[in-house]
Parts: structure tokens; sequence; C-alpha cells
């Protein structure tokens, strides 16, 4: 059995009146002294409602400063932090919510109709709760083990369906320890986080921040370019949190030019491959740019890069985080050798310890304290990382090994082209065909023969698409991903 404090309790003795969260659009926010309150507020009316140690409690809200009081009040008793993705459809909730068995759903008003139909016994409005203010707050601390899980969050269901990932108070403890080291985190950052709250991203930028040094968030809900850079302003930011699409709206707005960002340490994108025209345009602007690279069960940081450097090596997640191990692996032999690409290992104390109902896939994930990721990597000389993509994605083409993403930074280089993904499809004499779904900017008359000349000329002939679909929008995941299971589903055949 091993202790572990109630982060909030020791933050709130220390830094009481220091600001922990902002909310983004309305500026309203509380002191850690104020949020601890909350939290035991919570905390107590949970109790009342029946929430014992190990219980799930869902929430169900939009970006929102209840996140933090849940996930606190959770921690002080026990209890299990499930949040929902509220972008799947009804039916595809209902079966995450049937998998977690959520003891009480937390939910904000906007999504009564919603809660109202979800399998859930106990339902309780955000602000319901607070109106039992004024009455004996008695809540009694259960003390979780260090081992216990803290939350489930569920994958992105980008190759499938989404996984419940249990991490525990250690998995939780050792990211914050990583994030703090690999961003230099300091009581004076304020981090502008746009990345949904129900995501590994959202979460660990919440939770990080608050528990080291007496740091401030600021939680944007709805991502409006303009809105994002006047928050950065008016808060003073000097982290920001977002996924590559938001990058790509940011820099395509006007005010993106005349906007100096004089507070901004740094801006982070994560979750999905950077397009190297976001970098450009922040180095352009003399403004760090870095990318980070994780996911739901280690962790969105598992790797650290000075900004210096990445601006040098341009795409690079840099090098593996000080509690941290990397291997790469074909097949069960490790890859030493530089630019060589293999499945990407993790090993350290944030990793998550199961997936919640499902032993096989965490018996096929995790083998001896390692976690197969299922992405592709490659280091250079320097030892620097570099992410190369799906496994599930590479495409296989007349014997060739073909990475989507490569392909995809090259059609991004052409100036007519806004977005695209590259997959492959099922081809009788090559195994796979390289197709490109492609959206052109506004007026382009950019044709598909042009476009395959300008890739001939910079990659070998068997990574040119030999399909190429152009359409006006590509489909995105619940957290902003270009979602390429259901574009292959539309145009793949
Ligand atoms: P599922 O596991 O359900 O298919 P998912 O893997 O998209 O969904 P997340 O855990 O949210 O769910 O996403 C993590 C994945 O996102 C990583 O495994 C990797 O494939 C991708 N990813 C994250 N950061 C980067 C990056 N910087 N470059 C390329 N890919 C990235
Ligand atoms: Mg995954």
């Amino acid at each position: 059995m091993s202790w572990i404090p109630d982060w909030l309790t020791s933050r709130s003795r220390l830094t009481p009146e220091r600001i922990a969260v902002v909310e983004a659009e309305t500026g309203k926010r509380w002191s850690y002294q104020e949020l601890n309150q909350h939290a035991e507020q919570l905390a107590f009316v949970l109790q009342e409602e029946g929430v014992k140690k190990g219980d799930r409690v869902a929430i169900l809200a939009p970006n929102h400063l209840s996140y933090a009081e849940l996930l606190f009040a959770c921690a002080k008793i026990g209890a299990i932090f499930v949040p929902l993705n509220w972008r799947l459809a009804l039916k595809e909730l209902k079966m995450v919510v049937e998998d977690c068995t959520p003891h009480l759903l937390f939910y904000h008003p906007s999504f009564h109709e919603w809660a109202k139909r979800l399998p859930i016994q106990k339902k309780m409005d955000h602000q319901e709760w607070k109106k039992r203010n004024g009455m004996e707050m008695r809540w009694k601390r259960e003390e979780p083990d260090i081992e216990d899980p803290w939350m489930i969050l569920y994958t992105g269901g980008t190759t499938g369906k989404p996984k419940g990932v249990v991490l525990s108070h250690r998995a939780i403890f050792w990211n914050a320890i990583n994030t703090i080291l690999s961003w230099h985190l300091t009581a004076d950052d304020k981090t502008l986080v746009y990345l949904p709250m129900f995501h590994t991203g959202g979460l660990n930028a919440l939770a990080t921040p608050l528990w080291y040094m007496g740091g401030t968030v600021v939680i944007g809900d709805q991502f409006e370019a303009e809105m994002a850079m006047e928050v950065i302003e008016r808060e003073q930011c000097t982290i920001v949190l977002m996924v590559p699409t938001m990058y790509h709206r940011l820099i395509q707005s006007p005010a993106f030019e005349r906007n100096s960002f004089s507070s901004m340490r740094v801006f982070l994108s994560g979750g999905a491959p950077c397009p190297l025209n976001i970098y450009d345009a922040f180095i352009k602007k003399g403004i760090s740019f870095k990318e980070g690279y994780g996911m739901t069960e280690a962790g969105p940081n598992n790797f650290q890069i000075d900004p210096e450097v990445a601006k040098r090596k341009k795409g690079s997640v840099g090098l593996p985080m000080f509690f941290n191990e990397i291997r790469l692996m074909d097949g069960r032999v490790e890859v030493t050798e530089p630019e060589k690409v293999g499945e990407i290992w993790i090993r350290g104390g944030h990793l998550f310890g199961c997936y919640w109902n499902n032993p096989e896939a965490t018996q096929a994930a995790l083998q001896n304290g390692w976690f197969r990721t299922g992405d592709l990597g490659k280091r250079d000389q320097d030892g620097y990382y570099y992410i190369v993509g799906r496994q599930k994605d590479m495409i296989i083409t007349g014997g060739e090994n073909v990475y989507p993403t490569e392909v995809e930074q090259v059609i991004l280089e052409h100036p007519d082209v806004e977005e695209v993904t590259v997959f492959g499809i099922p081809h009788e004499q090559w195994g796979e065909e390289v197709t490109a779904v492609i959206v052109l900017k506004e007026r382009s008359t950019l044709t598909a023969k042009q476009l395959q000349n300008f890739i001939r000329k910079r990659l070998g002939g068997y990574k040119v698409p030999k399909k190429m679909v152009f359409v006006d929008e590509l489909s995105k995941t619940a957290v902003g991903k270009i979602d390429k299971k259901e574009l292959i589903n539309r145009y793949g055949l």
C-alpha cells in the first residue's frame, strides 16, 4: 500500500490565492482555494449519492470548469473519473456507458436530452448540486492507493471501437512529472487548452499545471481562431495546446499575421502528424513551436525537444522524456540503425494499467512492462525521433512500404492544397494502391495529373498516389483528427 496525497488540498494550502482555472470565453476564474472548496463540496454530494471508492462517475460536458471540480472530487473519495466523449453518436456513447457502468452521471444542461437517454440510474446537472451549499459539508476522505485507478479515458476510436484505458494515480503522477520536466513548467505559466477534456491531451493539460507550482489553466471550449488569439492576449498565456487542424485554422486567420504573441513561450501540437507548413508559419514569426507525441495509454507526452532544435529538425518529436524508455522494434528484434523504421514501444511509470473489461486487448498491448503502441517511428543520427504513422495505416504496394504521412507532407507542400489524407485500397496486381483524398484551396484549378507530377519530382514513383479524389472537406474524429476510417469507407472503393 503506497500513499498518494490529495494534490488539490496540498496546492490550496501552499498557494491558496493563485488562480487555478479560468474559463476562456467568459473570463470566470477560481483560485486554488475556491477550486478546492468546490471539489470538497462535490465530494460530499457524491458520497451522499452513494458513490464509493472504485465507483465510476461519468461527466458529459463541453470543456468547462466542472471537469476540474469533478476530477479532484473523485480523487478525494477514491472514485473513478470517466469523461465521456460527447462527439460520439448516442449509440456509441451508450456502448461506452454500458462498458464502464457509472454509478452517477454529471452533466452539463446542454446535454440534458442525451443524459436522459443514457442507461445510468443517477444523474446530476452540473449546477444542481451547488444548491445544496450551506449544508454541513462533511466528506470522508477515501485514501486511494497509488495503484488505484483515478480515471478511465476512452481512446479516440480512430482505428476501431474506443477502448477504456485505466489510468492509476501512479500513472497520472509520472505523467505530471514528465510533463513538468519536458515543458519546463513554472508557476508563471498559463496554459491555454482547447483539446477536449475527455481526451488525454486536454485532461493532462488540466491536471499537470495545477499540480505544480500553482500555474494557471485557461479552459477553451469552442475553438475559433480569432477568439483563441484574443484569449491568449487577454490572459497573457504562455503555453497553448491544440491539434494540427486547429493550428491549420489559426495560421490561416488574417489576425495571425498581425499578432505578435508577446506573452507566448511555446505552442504545442499533438494527437496527429503536424504538417510542416504549420512549423514554417511559426518559425517565420520567430515563435517557438513544438510537436508532442502521445496516446491515451501513455499520456500525451513521451518525448521532449528544445525549441531551437525543433526549428532545425522540423517534424521531430525529440528525445525520450526523462522518466521514459523508448524502443523501436521490428517484430521481436530491436531496431538500432538510424533512419530505420520500427514499431514504437514505451516503458515508464506513466503507462496505463489495463483496458477496462478487455483482458485480450490488454495482453496484446502490454508485454513485460512495455506498451506496444502500434505506431511506427524512426531515429536520426543524433537520436531524435520522428513519428512515421500508424502500423495499420502503412501501405504495401508491389512489395514496397509506403508511409502515408510522408506522402501527405509532400502533397501539403503544394501551395494549392489545403488538406489531404493518404491511404491504401486493395488492388489485384499491387496488393494495395496508394490513394489520396484532397481538399484544394478555393479557386484552385489544380488537376490530379499536375499534382502527381509535383509529387513524382519529390518522391519515388511507387509512393505517388495513383488515385486522387478531390473533395470539399475531410471528415474529422471527435478530437479533430482526420477520420481516415470514414474516408476510406466513403472514397476508398
Ligand atoms: P484508437 O486507439 O481508439 O484507434 P487513437 O489511437 O486515435 O484511437 P488516441 O489515444 O487519442 O486514440 O490517439 C493516440 C494516437 O494518435 C497515437 O497512437 C498516434 O497514432 C497518433 N498521434 C499522436 N501524436 C502524434 C504525432 N505527433 N504524430 C503522429 N501521430 C500522432
Ligand atoms: Mg490508439
